[in-house]
């Protein structure tokens, strides 16, 4: 019955990983948490569900990027679902309408943010449905822990109770044990039943370190990998836009095709040049950290990392973006000493302190046409005196995001005001307890990128609670 929806609706012969196990439990009426890597098929779990519920209900969708929505609505779309998403992004009239088709069952499938709960029109609908399941996609944003940690997950619960308590469905790839143990607790699921572990064994990644002596060297070297795979595809992470942008005028003078992605371009043109990239007009992307979420391109072959990441938890996602199709890829991350006091600093800067980000918010919000213009520049110009290699600003930016203080908009900062942060907010998230927490994981993969005795992919698995036996038998230290 199962295979034969899904190979009907999806067109898919067989289920991957635990998509099976985990629609059977949801199917007699428990709740799940379940692991999964990027790229499985964590959707398909819910989606499957949409067709499997009576006429009258609906499966809701608690998603954390506006950006993410649209694209999981078509896809939902795509397969024959009646799917709608309901955020800041679209008009005042369209809401109305879709809420009022919502309260006549006319959707099966809804995405919305936790914030979206704040709004009492809302509430007030979804109050009157029924719905079969409550998903949670990228769950570790409830934990505090976690790197997106988003202050509305930490209510879900209360959210569920609002819905009438329905089976919850809570999704993430990347959760290691205590994570696992806290999204467990928010959402009051049970840690030893509940939680259904996908392998996360990623067979095709090769792993390798290289040590590196200086900045010239570096670039010597990346520019190397870079020029002789012209014509496969490539990432390469950079901690630092100003690293990025040194990089790029060092490999411009060599006459190689690439396209970059940072958080200094303005959104219109990091769009064109994400599409240039997956459709593989061009083959190679610089870009930082902030590039990937949501990107689904299957041939990837490698992906350099320019300075070590600041926890196992970011170069396992960055690194799992690659050989999606099965093939084999390559990661390669050049280890110079010296970038281990630039994370350092970063991990400084990432966790501004509270007045930082109040000062920002209130000059976004007061100056909002200088800042629409002007973006970032101007933030620094005002709160680091122009150094650029400061980016505080950026990371105040990116919490009042994620705290829901700030609005997506068309401009080349891309943000409007749209709330001050509550004050609860610098209780539950408290930067320096969130720093301390971030440096102990710095030092994990630090140990891991020095380790030269066990095999590289099986210290991630262990680390991410799975216990593995075999080595991999490719990545540097196996070789
Ligand atoms: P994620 O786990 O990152 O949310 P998605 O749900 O976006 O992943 O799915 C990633 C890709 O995997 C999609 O293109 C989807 O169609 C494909 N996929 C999902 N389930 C299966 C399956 N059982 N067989 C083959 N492809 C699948
Ligand atoms: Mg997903």
């Amino acid at each position: 019955m199962l295979e034969k929806l899904l190979l009907e609706k999806f067109k898919f012969s067989e289920f991957r990983g635990v998509q099976k196990p985990v629609i059977d439990r949801l199917l007699l009426g428990h709740s799940v948490l379940s692991l999964m890597p990027t790229g499985t098929g964590k959707s398909l779990c819910y989606q499957m569900m949409a067709f499997l519920q009576k006429e009258n209900e609906i499966v809701l969708v608690i998603s954390p990027l506006i950006a993410l929505m649209q694209d999981q609505t078509q896809k939902a779309q795509d397969i024959g679902l009646r799917a709608t998403f309901i955020n800041s992004s679209i008009s005042a009239e369209e809401k109305q309408k879709r809420l009022k088709n919502l309260s006549e069952n006319k959707y099966q499938i809804l995405f919305v943010t936790p914030e979206r709960f704040k709004k009492t029109d809302f509430v007030d609908v979804i109050k009157t449905l029924k719905i079969s399941l409550f998903v949670v996609d990228e769950a570790h944003c409830a934990s505090l822990w976690g790197h997106d940690f988003r202050p509305d997950y930490a209510r879900l619960n209360e959210f569920v109770q609002l819905c009438g308590k329905p089976r919850v469905l809570a999704l993430t790839a990347t959760a290691t044990p205590p994570v696992q143990k806290e999204i467990c607790q928010i959402l009051n699921l049970n840690f030893e039943t509940d939680l259904i572990l996908g392998g996360i064994e990623r067979p095709e990644l090769c792993l390798a370190v290289t040590d590196i002596y200086g900045e010239s060297e570096k670039f010597e070297a990346m520019a190397k990998v870079i020029s002789e795979n012209q014509n496969v595809s490539g990432i390469v992470y950079f901690t630092l836009i100003q690293t990025l942008d040194k990089f790029t005028q060092f490999i411009a003078r060599k006459n190689l095709q690439f396209t970059t992605y940072n958080g200094d371009l303005p959104s219109h043109v990091r769009r064109r040049n994400q599409k240039e990239f997956i459709t593989g007009k061009i083959n190679w992307i610089l870009a930082t950290p902030a590039f990937g979420l949501g990107v689904d391109k299957p041939d990837i072959r490698f992906v350099l990392h320019s300075e070590i990441p600041s926890t196992i938890e970011s170069y396992f996602q960055e690194v799992g973006r690659a050989g999606r199709d099965g093939k084999s890829a390559k990661a390669i991350l050049f280890y110079d000493q010296d970038d281990v006091s630039i994370q350092m600093q970063f991990l400084d800067w990432a966790y501004p302190e509270a007045e930082f980000i109040r000062k920002v918010y209130l000059l976004i919000e007061k100056n909002f046409a200088q800042v629409s213009v002007e973006g970032f520049d101007y933030l620094r110009e005002q709160m680091v005196f122009k150094n650029r290699k400061d980016f505080r600003v950026n990371a105040a930016v990116s919490i009042l995001n994620r705290w829901g203080c700030l609005e997506e908009i068309d401009s080349k900062f891309g943000f409007k005001a749209l709330q001050p942060p509550e004050d609860n907010f610098f209780v539950k998230e408290n930067q320096s307890e969130l720093k301390k927490e971030h440096q102990k994981k710095l030092l994990e993969i630090l140990r891991w990128s020095q380790n030269t005795d066990i095999c590289r992919i099986k210290v991630i698995y262990n680390y991410f609670g799975h216990a593995v036996t075999d080595d991999c038998g490719k990545c540097d230290v196996c070789l």
